[in-house]
């Protein structure tokens, strides 16, 4: 099958054409329609992420189709309710595997397993015609959305959503950064009726513009203060000095999230602005349950995705347009279109 491999962090990906992959015990061969591409790719191909497998084949917002199924899995009751059959359309996230006893699997924390494997990172993803994941962590994706349209909501979507999830009932939410997952995340803030604040790069102000055209009741540069106390701030940009910023816009009780996997390091700031109880968190990974939760209300919003497709063999230019900050919209792969 045709692949995208990365051979060694710092290099671009390798055309190369690698053997299908065989469903095992409980997996799904998929053949994949379409992959979006996310930062964590970005981070994993600049080596800003330790001990990937290696060779990788990235992507972790897989769309596509049921090939073949594995030998069934001996899960029981857990597996009994996750039905896919040949032909079934497919979505893959990030969690590709949990041990399912750890402290954290048994207090519904799996996003936290000790043992956790992840697509396109521990295991390989979707820059390939085909790939192979454990049945339990898949998902059904809504009709309402087409598989090029599916892709971002995988990674962007789902980890967004556990990052807003956990500011609570904030009346006032701020947003730092608007690129894609926050792009997706603002639109359910909205239907749930939150006062959106936008900050965006100083001087940004097509960004701001557009934050403001789907509804924020403020858009900014970063090194503004809003003009209203912030409930709750979630970090979207890899830029540690926005923590310090985001909690001295807090108001007292706030919570700042910081929903990236990779953070450049974050500067001292006066205790102050931390106390009155407020809280820095970060947010790790999905569980299954933030799925399911999210493929609920996206297309009852509907939440829109903005798109720009490349084919797979151009994976590493929509790489190096990502990293120098000229995509339009999400960059999606197409592998196998329909
Ligand atoms: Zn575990
Ligand atoms: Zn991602």
């Amino acid at each position: 099958m045709r692949a995208m491999v990365l051979d060694k962090a710092k290099l671009p990906l390798q055309a190369r054409d690698v053997p299908k992959p065989k469903p095992g015990r409980g997996h799904l061969l998929v053949r994949v329609n379409s992959c979006a591409v996310c930062r964590t790719d970005l981070h994993v191909v600049d080596g800003e992420l330790s001990n990937p497998k290696l060779p990788l084949i990235l992507g972790h917002q897989i769309v596509g189709r049921v090939e073949e199924i594995g030998e069934p899995a001996n899960f029981k009751s857990e597996i009994s309710d996750v039905k896919f059959a040949v032909g079934d359309r497919v979505g893959i996230p990030w969690l590709g595997w949990t041990d399912g006893e750890c402290v954290y699997c048994r207090s519904n924390r799996e996003n936290l397993c000790d043992r956790a494997r992840f697509t396109g990172y521990t295991i390989d993803g979707g820059y390939a015609e085909f790939t192979v994941a454990d049945a339990r962590f898949c998902f059904h994706l809504p009709e309402h959305y087409n598989d090029v349209d599916a892709a971002p909501l995988l990674c962007a979507g789902l980890i967004g959503y556990r990052s807003y999830r956990k500011t609570g009932n904030a009346r006032c939410l701020g947003m730092y950064g608007f690129g894609n997952a926050a792009h997706l995340i603002a639109q359910i803030a909205l239907y749930e009726g939150r006062d959106l604040f936008v900050f965006t790069r100083p001087g940004d102000v097509k960004t701001q513009q557009s934050a403001k055209a789907l509804g924020a009741k403020w858009a900014g540069g970063s090194d503004e203060m809003p003009p209203e106390k912030l409930d709750a701030a979630i970090i979207f940009a890899s830029v540690g000095p926005l923590v310090p910023a985001a909690l001295h816009a807090l108001a007292k009780g706030g919570i700042v999230v910081c929903g990236g996997i990779h953070m450049s390091d974050i500067p001292s700031f006066p205790y102050a602005d931390l106390w009155e109880e407020r809280v820095i968190t970060s947010v790790a990974n999905l569980t299954r349950r933030d799925g399911e939760e999210f493929f609920e209300i996206a297309p009852r919003v509907p939440v829109r995705t903005h798109t720009e497709t490349f084919p797979l063999e151009e994976a590493n230019v929509a790489l190096d347009r990502f990293r120098a900050g000229k995509l339009k919209a999400t960059a999606v792969l197409l592998v196998n279109p329909n």
